[in-house]
């Protein structure tokens, strides 16, 4: 008896979205993909509806039934508090691995690193995409970045378990530990924690500035790279268009319950309606996704399919190359699905044969993450944010200093540099000040919030942060100069 077909839900998404979510489709039908794809409507078209999140209640009951989804590009509105969309979705049902392959073709992808063969593994809940940002004062915004030691296990032990199941060698991790020490600290500590237990990988690690340059100018020393989101986002990007055109590259987002397949690229406004998209990103995506539900046979047919049509030349505006001898004809969105359907069945005869081994259907299965070791935690101090555009830090330590009867004052910082005792008068200061008042001994929130209240009677507070130890150990860190 034949399978039932898989239930998926699409969305055609914004911009080029309906173009190359139509082309996949077909191309999908045409390789004899077993699913039954539920249509959503989400985006462009409910932002205006004024549905501030782009996406419906009802729509959520598709994607909770089915657990997988076929995004095509949504574009977010700028500014107004529309939320993205895509930040959403990944968040809501929490997939926190975002996995970016990029391959470069060549010759047949015009590249100037012919070599590459990597994948980024991006932690995709967390970090500054949190969404915690607030107006401080009148000139200073603020966006906290949020790191946890649950989110950073699971994204890492992920990074190492898709490197053993795709026969991968070497996990980097990219990372801002020697300015982020703790947030990033933790996320490299769990790295070379976790590493033990995968002795079978080599493990490294680059500092994110210099990592994403070598990711542009030599590829080729990497395998899988594991990062926090911002940089993730970043990086991915720049491998993606490294390899020749960020129209080709496809990519997951992997939870325990659900999985969400897209391009890489966004909506690209600039050539909507013109029928010339590369439909390559979506539908490297849906490969992904067809291995994801265990047809790995019909994955390995489009995948080499699609191969067999890059080494005939025959591509799309974004990869065409006029007068090189690879690229033979230019296509259309329309063309390139059609030539993409005549070889199916067909494999690359210079390029490496695509081959997804034995269905896994769901994915990799990871331990729970570990249970939170309980710490016991101290209140020493507090710091408390005010806003001055008049008084510099002398002034303000003047009038604030007895403002708290249980810790002193021992510091103020502006911009995360020391300005209050004995400040620099090159140091430039912003109107947002840290106050810190800090004890040898525990104190209590009461007398923080006594404190801070008589404080708010000098200056406008604008926020205020608890400073612990946690098994004796300081959770804060010390300003520059400190
Ligand atoms: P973009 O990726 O849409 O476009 C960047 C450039 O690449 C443009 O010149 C575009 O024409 C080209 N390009 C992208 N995809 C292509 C394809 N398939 N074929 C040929 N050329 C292609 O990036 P952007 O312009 O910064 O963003 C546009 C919108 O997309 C924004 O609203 C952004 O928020 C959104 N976006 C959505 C997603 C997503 O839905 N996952 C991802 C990134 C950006």
């Amino acid at each position: 008896m034949s399978q039932a077909p898989t239930p998926i839900t699409i969305a055609r998404g914004d911009g080029i979205g309906p173009e190359i979510m139509d082309a996949t489709l077909e191309i999908l039908t045409a390789a004899g993909a077993n699913i039954a794809p539920e249509e959503i409507v989400i985006g462009e078209a409910k932002y205006k509806e004024g549905v501030m999140t782009g996406i419906e209640d009802s729509a959520w009951d598709s994607l909770k039934k089915t657990k997988v989804f076929l995004k095509a590009p949504i574009t977010t509105p700028m500014g107004g508090g529309f939320k993205s969309l895509n930040v959403t979705v990944r968040k809501t049902l929490s997939l926190y691995a975002n996995v970016r392959p990029c391959v470069s073709y060549h010759p047949y992808v015009e590249t100037k690193q012919p070599n590459m063969d990597l994948v980024i593994v991006r932690e995709n809940e967390e970090d500054l995409y949190a969404g915690i940002e607030y107006q401080a004062t009148q000139d200073a915004m603020v966006c906290l970045k949020v790191i946890t030691k649950a989110g950073s296990e699971r994204i890492i032990r992920y990074a190492f378990e898709y490197a053993r199941a795709n026969n991968r060698k070497k996990v980097t991790c990219m990372i801002k530990d020697n300015i982020m020490k703790m947030s990033d600290g933790m996320f490299y500590a769990i790295f070379q924690d976790i590493g033990k237990e995968y002795k079978d990988i080599e493990q490294e690690r680059y500092i994110i500035d210099i990592g994403a340059a070598r990711i542009a100018s030599r590829p080729q020393d990497f395998d899988v790279i594991v990062t926090e989101n911002l940089y993730g986002d970043v990086v991915s990007d720049i491998a993606a268009e490294v390899t020749g055109s960020v129209g080709l590259g496809g990519s997951s987002n992997i939870g325990a319950h659900c999985a969400m397949f897209e391009a890489i690229h966004g909506s690209a406004p600039d050539i909507a309606g013109k029928g010339i998209a590369n439909p390559s990103g979506l539908l490297l995506g849906a490969v992904m996704m067809l291995v994801h539900i265990g047809q790995n046979d019909v994955a390995e047919k489009i995948h080499n399919a699609w191969l067999k049509t890059i080494e005939d030349g025959i591509h799309t505006g974004d990869i065409y190359k006029e007068g090189n001898d690879v690229s033979k004809e230019r296509v259309n969105t329309d063309g390139f699905k059609k030539a993409l359907i005549e070889r199916l069945g067909q494999k690359p005869s210079k390029m490496a044969v695509i081959d997804y081994g034995a269905p896994k259907p769901g994915g990799l299965v990871l331990p729970a993450v570990s249970k939170l070791k309980h710490e016991k935690k101290e209140l020493i101090g507090f710091d408390v944010h005010v806003e001055s555009h008049d008084d510099n830090a002398d002034t303000i330590a003047k009038k604030i200093k007895d403002k708290c009867s249980v810790a002193p004052l021992k510091i103020i910082s502006n911009r995360g540099v020391k300005v209050w005792p004995n400040g620099d008068a090159l140091t430039n200061v912003s109107g947002l000040y840290r106050c810190r008042f800090q004890s040898d001994k525990v104190i209590s929130y009461d007398d923080v919030f006594k404190s801070v209240a008589q404080i708010a009677k000098v200056y406008d507070v604008t926020s205020t942060e608890m400073l612990c130890n946690y098994d004796g150990r300081k959770g804060f860190t010390l300003s520059q100069g400190e």
